[in-house]
């Protein structure tokens, strides 16, 4: 279905909506380019598991593959690899939650302007996409995805300045929200982080060419050295000359704001051997975990268990910190995607059912505090309770590495609308806990996290990052939510008349 112009409805934050998370890598310059996007994506396959697209310049044209699935499904394949020639290329994968899942929505996406063609990977969500997107269709645009990222292309091609770098920087600074975002043209690659830094960007080098990519766990993979990260609001252009060298230079179009990275990147989303703000998400996550052992002991427990993959870092944490023994008490299925891939609530059940099971030989008779790092509709933890009980857990203690969530996202982190969140489906925790069903329920404090991370509490005046799933305290302004709550109130006011 195409979505309206004039019709909001579809851009709701609810099981229909465009609602992304992401990973982008490019590098320019060398002569594998393609192959190492793959590798590199690859890498970064935990953020998004539904598609996978690489485009390339090289023989004096742009070259695309988009496909739905893994990486490891088509980019292996060497005639895959061949279509994609050239010494300059940039990849994305995509996870929508929900949504047009279809190849259209799969990045790069691609346009051929006045100034040339240009391709662009984006990580994140603007909050004021719809909005310009409807102005765009207004004013005559065709749109071709259903995909929020698509208005860049449409500033890019409609800025008036003369050369295709100072057409994105004008670009971007029309659009409001997170992103981490890669752009390449026939002779450069340029990468962007948005003004607060909401979602992360590095920069690495490979035989003494650029890369820039979502996690550090991409620049391992390929063997590149990590050089920093990309500042919040900055814009690097790397240009390849007709020699083979490559000038590199940055620009700061926005006057520079405190950077706010997310702070679901540390509790859930990155990978724990990536490097993230200057940080190990390993080291972060064993913190929170340590920080919850102190504010929420359990000493009636027996063993600790991790909700693995993501709750692990954390349950080693809070072992450690308590001296109760860590053991494997739930084994993960890898062949499953994460839960939340699946586009409706049954499914998804029935994927976290299909992902993990309960290892008897440490549950049975014992009192379990059961870790992970986050409750968002309480599907996991719901289930997994009731695994452990089954394997004959004579009590469960659920510990979670991070504070209740009772607000949605924004900005390309994946949660339901803020009905559907357990913690606003309930008065208070016991009945949290109760509806799950296990004997106690507690959550690391907002300070608890911070000091997990940056090691100081939270700076309630000037927060450190970006935590409004937590505290409702957006870090920018959300035009397209403003629109659709206006729109609301106005057809409440009208059917009321
Ligand atoms: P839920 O089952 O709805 O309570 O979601 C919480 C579980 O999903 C936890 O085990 C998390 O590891 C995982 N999770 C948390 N945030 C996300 C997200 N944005 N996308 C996918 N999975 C998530």
């Amino acid at each position: 279905m195409i979505n309206s112009s004039t019709d909001f409805s579809y851009c709701q934050l609810d099981d229909d909506t465009l609602h992304e998370e992401c990973g982008v890598f490019g590098i320019l310059g060398h002569a594998e380019a393609a192959t190492l996007t793959a590798l590199g994506l690859h890498a970064l396959q935990h953020r998004g598991q539904d598609a996978a697209g690489i485009v390339s310049y090289g023989h004096s044209a742009f070259h695309a593959e988009k496909q739905m699935g893994l990486v490891g499904d088509h980019y292996t394949d060497p005639a895959t690899l061949a279509r994609l020639p050239g010494v300059m290329a940039i990849g994305h994968v995509r996870y929508p939650t929900s949504g047009e899942i279809a190849l259209r929505n799969v990045q790069p996406l691609f346009a051929e302007l006045e100034v040339g063609g240009i391709a662009i990977a984006h990580n994140g969500n603007f909050t004021n996409g719809m909005t310009l997107r409807r102005e765009l269709i207004a004013g005559g645009a065709i749109c071709q995805s259903t995909s929020d990222s698509e208005v860049v292309l449409h500033l890019i091609a409609r800025s008036r300045y003369a050369s295709s770098s100072e057409r994105f920087v004008d670009a971007i600074q029309q659009v409001e929200g997170g992103y981490a975002m890669l752009a390449l043209t026939r002779t450069k690659l340029i990468a962007t982080r948005d003004p607060i830094g909401i979602r992360p960007l590095v920069m690495g080098t490979l035989d003494g060419k650029p890369i820039f990519c979502s996690e550090t766990c991409a620049l391992d993979i390929i063997g590149a050295q990590y050089i920093r990260d990309v500042e919040n609001g900055e814009v690097i252009i790397c240009e390849l000359q007709k020699n083979g060298s490559i000038v590199t230079k940055t620009i700061k179009p926005v006057s520079k704001k405190p950077e706010r990275l997310c702070l679901f990147e540390y509790i859930y989303f990155s990978r724990p051997d990536s490097i993230v703000g200057k940080r190990s998400i390993y080291t972060v996550r064993k913190n929170m975990g340590m920080n919850l052992a102190i504010e929420a002991p359990c000493r009636e427990g027996d063993v600790v268990v991790s909700v693995p993959d993501s709750g692990t870092p954390a349950a080693i944490g809070y072992a450690q910190e308590s001296s109760i023994p860590f053991e494997l008490g739930i084994i993960r299925n890898h062949y499953v995607g994460r839960t939340f891939i699946e586009p409706t609530q049954h499914i998804r059940a029935l994927g976290a059912k299909l992902k993990h099971s309960a290892n008897r030989a440490v549950i049975a008779g014992r009192r379990v505090i059961l870790v992970d790092d986050s409750i968002v509709r309480g599907t996991t933890s719901l289930k997994i309770v009731r695994m452990l009980r089954d394997a004959g857990a004579i009590e469960v203690h659920i510990r979670i590495a991070s504070p209740m969530i009772s607000y949605p996202d924004f900005y390309g982190i994946d949660t339901p609308k803020a009905e559907k969140l357990l913690a606003n489906q309930h008065p208070n925790l016991q009945s949290m806990c109760d509806y799950i069903g296990a004997n106690s329920l507690k959550f690391l404090s907002i300070d608890g996290l911070y000091r997990a991370i940056g090691g100081k509490p939270r700076d309630h005046l000037n927060p450190q990052f970006t935590d409004h799933y937590f505290t409702g305290h957006y870090p920018t302004r959300l035009i397209d939510q403003e629109s659709i709550n206006k729109n609301h109130t106005l057809a409440t006011l009208r059917s009321s008349c």
